[in-house]
Formats: structure tokens, sequence, C-alpha cells
């Protein structure tokens, strides 16, 4: 079950129907895998809904799919060396979009007031250091075009040039992540086949897992048409400051039933996008 009590998602062994309380109503859907079938059951309340209360959802169906496709390559043979302790990829630019920035705003907030200041002092420092640099004219330049293409580019060269930085995420700490249990999808989403020593830029060969329907872009797209803006993304050490800009858009609400039937929509039409393979070339 979810953390969130307005938007919750069952495990099938659950008691459903004591536990949708009051006039909340059920969803029932199956995503279709790779040929296999993923079943969600969610409860939602006839309540209003922030943007990050989707979020315990996303979290919840991302685990599902990961869970599905992890198993797929277990059954082939392959091995999958990411595990919660592996801080291989925790170096590389982690991008959050909209619904993500609001919930850990809102998990920090909840955090022990030691540990949230440190974890906002991570950020912080972080985030001087990116705006200390000056960004690659590539930036300017796919931004300029404003196309799918070079918005791919822009997030390549992006990346690239946020790797060169060799910042450790703000949230890591001594090798281990201290946000485990709320990580961003991007985070969910990233796992490998091969040896994790490549994917710091070891010996080896890695290759990712094609997980389809990645959460963080459902739930840039689900603010992108419930805002009326265009799909946007933060970078980790900028996502707290961020939330703390945007108090409006933090508070504003929608019916919390048409927020679920919209993600879920959105879910199953990037499943309809995948490919044919699970193990995609890294
Ligand atoms: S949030 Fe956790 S898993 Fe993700 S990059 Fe940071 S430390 Fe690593």
């Amino acid at each position: 079950m979810t953390e969130d009590s307005a938007i919750t998602v069952f495990d099938e062994s659950e008691p459903v129907w004591n536990s949708c309380a009051g006039d909340g109503q059920i969803i029932r859907r199956e995503l279709d895998i790779f040929g296999e079938s993923v079943d969600l059951l969610i409860c939602v309340e006839n309540k209003q809904a922030t943007l990050a209360d989707i979020v315990p959802l996303a979290r919840a169906v991302s685990t599902k799919i990961t869970d599905k496709v992890t198993k797929m390559v277990l059954v082939d043979g392959g091995h999958i060396p990411c595990r919660k302790g592996c801080s291989a990829c925790c170096y590389y630019l982690v991008s959050l979009a909209v619904p993500e920035v609001f919930r850990l705003r809102q998990d920090t907030l909840a955090m022990p007031q030691m540990r949230r200041l440190s974890a906002e002092r991570a950020c912080l420092s972080a985030a001087q250091r990116i705006l200390g640099q000056q960004p690659p004219d590539l930036f300017a330049e796919a931004a300029r075009a404003g196309t799918a293409d070079s918005a791919a580019e822009l997030l390549n060269a992006a990346s690239k040039w946020y790797a060169d930085f060799k910042l450790p995420c703000p949230f890591l700490c001594k090798g281990i992540c201290t946000i485990y249990e709320q990580r961003p999808m991007v985070c969910r989403d990233h796992s490998v086949t091969g040896g994790s020593v490549a994917c710091g830029g070891g010996a080896g060969e890695a290759q990712r897992i094609y997980i389809p329907a990645r959460m963080s872009e459902v739930l840039g797209r689900l603010a992108s048409e419930l805002e009326g803006t265009s799909v946007e993304a933060l970078i980790m050490p900028f996502a707290l400051i961020w939330a703390d800009e945007n108090q409006r858009r933090r508070r504003r609400r929608w019916p919390a039933l048409m927020m679920v039937e919209r993600f879920v929509e959105i879910v199953q039409q990037e499943i309809s996008k995948s490919p044919a393979q699970v193990v995609a070339s890294a």
C-alpha cells in the first residue's frame, strides 16, 4: 500500500474492500509488460490532490513494473548488479519531474531537523558548484532549436557536462542512498545487466534494461497537462530551492480521481511505445 491516504495502491493479497474508506473508488487496470500482465488495484478517495500526492502511486507502479522486468531478465539468465548499497550511478545527472520535486520537498521537510539541514546544505553546495561553471554552447543551440531531437541532444549534452563535475548526489552519504524509499524515478527505473564496475566508467560491459513507461516521463507529461506548461524537469541539486520558490504551484489541487485516471492512461500509452527487447544497448 502507498503512504498517501487519498490515493492508495494495493497488493493483490490485501483486503481491498475494507480499506477503501468513505466514498472512495477502486480502479482496476491490467498492464501488459512484454506479454506479462501486471495488475493495478488503486483506491482513490473523493478528494482533491496536489501533484506531490500522485508520486506514491508512481513509485508503486514503478516497483511493480521493474519487479516484473527484473524477473524476466533473471529467468533469461541475465545478471543484474543493481541493488541497495551500489552507488555507481549516483554521480550522474538525476532529473526529477515537477511532481517529484514537490514530493521530495515534502519528504525532506518531514525529516528530523539535522538530517534536513544536512540535505539542504549538500544541495546548496552542489548547486553552487554547478552555477560556478559556464554551460557548453550546445545547450543554447539545442534550446533554440526546440525540436524533439534537440531535446534529446540537450539532455545528452547536459548529462556529459554534469558527469564531468564528478559530483556525488546530495543524498548520497558514505556510499548509501539516504532517501532510498523515496528516491527519484530515474534512480528506480535505472538498472543494467553485466557488471557495475562499467557503470562507474571502469572495465567490463553494462547494458541498460529497458523499463516500459518510465515514471519520470509519465509524471512530467501529467504535470504538463494539468498545469498547462511544457514538460519540465529539474536536476537534483536545484530541486529543493525550486520547490520553495514555487509554493503556489506546490499547493495547487485537482480532483484525485481525474489525476489517477489520466496517470494510468499515460502509463498505458507509454507502455504501448515499448520496443520488443527488454535489454537495450547502453
Ligand atoms: S537519490 Fe539515491 S539512488 Fe538516486 S542518485 Fe541520489 S543517492 Fe543515488
